[in-house]
């Protein structure tokens, strides 16, 4: 199953996984911990061949992948391994008085068969995510990598069946026309991260069959910087966090709001930052990443023009390589303020302080992250309670999705539902109701059933 699906062949993929997960392949935990165990060790086994494959595809450094897609999968599973039993785990809680004697429990079951969409920034990493919570909840999954990623999808799709069991794991290449037809299918789960428009899509197709699904989506993701924090620090946290996978990163720091004297020292701050982690000469670091194609290089360059250019603002469309960048006087109106940027382009927007800050980030999508640097306690309490998105972190961009139990996932436009740890679990689990009570003594005649006499109802 591991070929380019022809679209007629979707039906009988999905058909056949339908047959394996009513079979009762995924159930059992000792077949859980098989799979887990069987990811993890492609990954260690493989992970040269994923590593060539994101080179290829985003010319993403060996050192990057090992720790942001490779890496990372390996913590994920490792925690999932950890954590399983207790996991699945049947939870018991009480029942109200005029019911007992009788036990009521939550039973987690898995959902059935799930679809799974990734996008080509972290081509690995957001295909395999969803699918360590999907087998750890003992479900059977479609992975659909990103057509835009084909190095990474091939891999993927050579690789996985090798580890895993075919008969619950299969995974679908292609891009509109594969996904659309897929789509079409019944599943029991929708997992998708990409861009909103698309999100939409999969939404109405998901109605259809009202199946629920998680959109893990995007945005432009504010930092805010004020007078308290030393700036250089602050600035090297923000370059590493913007400039890594070249900007194209869904939690990446999209702009920067700061007064205008913050944005004044803050822009050398930034300037050193990109020289200390990536010298004077990008351009020959392998530890600087490369835009996916042509059409994304064409739109960045594009937001070149919206702002006076403080540091980078060199490219070579040859090599779709892009100078990290930052920009000042950039207008909030201006095309580079309208889309997520997705890129290594950093706009710094003057505002005259707090509240404006808020205002602006209120008066926009809800982000999929914010990102506050300040020393003050009543400013971050008023990030915290004032503003809404999918994260906040302070002092530390990009770094929360790193914490298990912390929910990754977006809010309003930026997306719906969360995962990572136990949450991944939960997003392909049922939680089904259980309530037993004996026949003896028979308590309910008494209580809540007809004829109903002085007393009833008073429960
Ligand atoms: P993409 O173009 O690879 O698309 C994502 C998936 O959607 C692909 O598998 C693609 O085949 C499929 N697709 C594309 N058009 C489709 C259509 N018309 N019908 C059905 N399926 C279709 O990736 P992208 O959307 O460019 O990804 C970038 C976006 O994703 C950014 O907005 C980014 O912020 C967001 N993102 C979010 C997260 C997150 O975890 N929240 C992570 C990464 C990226």
């Amino acid at each position: 199953m591991s070929d380019v699906a022809s679209i007629p062949a979707i039906t009988e993929i999905v058909g056949g996984l339908r047959y394996g997960f009513a079979q009762g392949t995924t159930r059992p935990e000792a077949w859980r911990r098989l799979q887990l165990e069987g990811l993890r060790r492609m990954l260690v086994e493989r992970g040269t061949d994923f590593e060539a494959a994101l080179l290829a595809d985003l010319g993403k450094p060996a050192i990057e992948s090992q720790l942001a897609e490779i890496g990372f999968l390996v913590a994920e599973i490792d925690h999932a391994l950890g954590e399983l039993g207790r996991w699945m785990r049947p939870r018991r809680v009480g029942v109200p008085l005029m019911l007992q004697p009788a036990a009521a429990k939550v039973v987690a079951e898995p959902l059935g068969v799930v679809l799974i969409i990734a996008p080509w920034n972290y081509p690995l990493m957001l295909a395999l995510s969803p699918l360590i919570g999907a087998l750890a909840a003992g479900n059977a999954a479609v992975v659909k990598p990103s057509e835009l990623a084909p190095a990474t999808s091939s891999t993927i799709a050579r690789l996985l069946p090798e580890y895993v069991d075919r008969r619950a794991v299969a995974v679908v290449e292609g891009g509109v026309p594969e996904t659309t037809a897929l789509l079409a299918e019944h599943f029991d789960h929708i997992f998708y991260t990409g861009n909103g428009r698309v999100g939409r899509i999969v939404a109405h197709a998901a109605a259809e069959h009202l199946t629920p699904v998680t959109l893990e989506l995007g945005g432009k993701s504010p930092v805010y910087v004020d007078d308290s924090v030393p700036l250089l620090a602050a600035a090297r946290r923000i370059v590493w966090a913007k400039y890594l996978n070249a900007g194209q990163t869904c939690v990446a720091p999209d702009y920067v709001l700061g007064t205008a004297d913050v944005l004044r020292r803050l822009a050398p701050a930034l300037s050193d930052a990109i020289h200390e982690l990536y010298g004077s000469a990008v351009a020959q670091n392998p530890d600087y990443g490369r835009i996916v194609n042509d059409a994304q290089f064409e739109r960045l360059v594009g937001y070149l023009r919206d702002g006076e250019v403080v540091a980078g603002g060199r490219s070579d469309a040859a090599d779709r390589f892009i100078e990290p960048t930052v920009l000042r006087g950039v207008s909030p109106e201006s095309p580079v303020m309208s889309d997520e940027i997705f890129g290594p382009i950093l706009p710094l927007v003057e505002v005259s302080g707090l509240d404006a800050a808020l205002g602006f980030v209120n008066g926009r999508d809800k982000p999929l992250s914010a990102y506050v640097f300040t020393e003050r306690a009543d400013v971050r309490r008023r990030w915290e309670q004032e503003t809404s998105s999918g994260a906040l972190t302070f002092g530390a961009p990009v770094l929360h999705l790193t914490v298990p139990e912390l929910p990754f996932g977006g809010v309003g436009p930026s997306g719906m539902g969360a995962y990572h740890g136990e949450r991944s679990f939960r997003v392909f689990s049922h939680e089904k109701a259980v309530l037993s009570k004996p026949l003896a003594p028979d308590t309910l005649a008494a209580t809540i059933m007809p004829p109903f006499t002085a007393g009833k109802d008073q429960l």
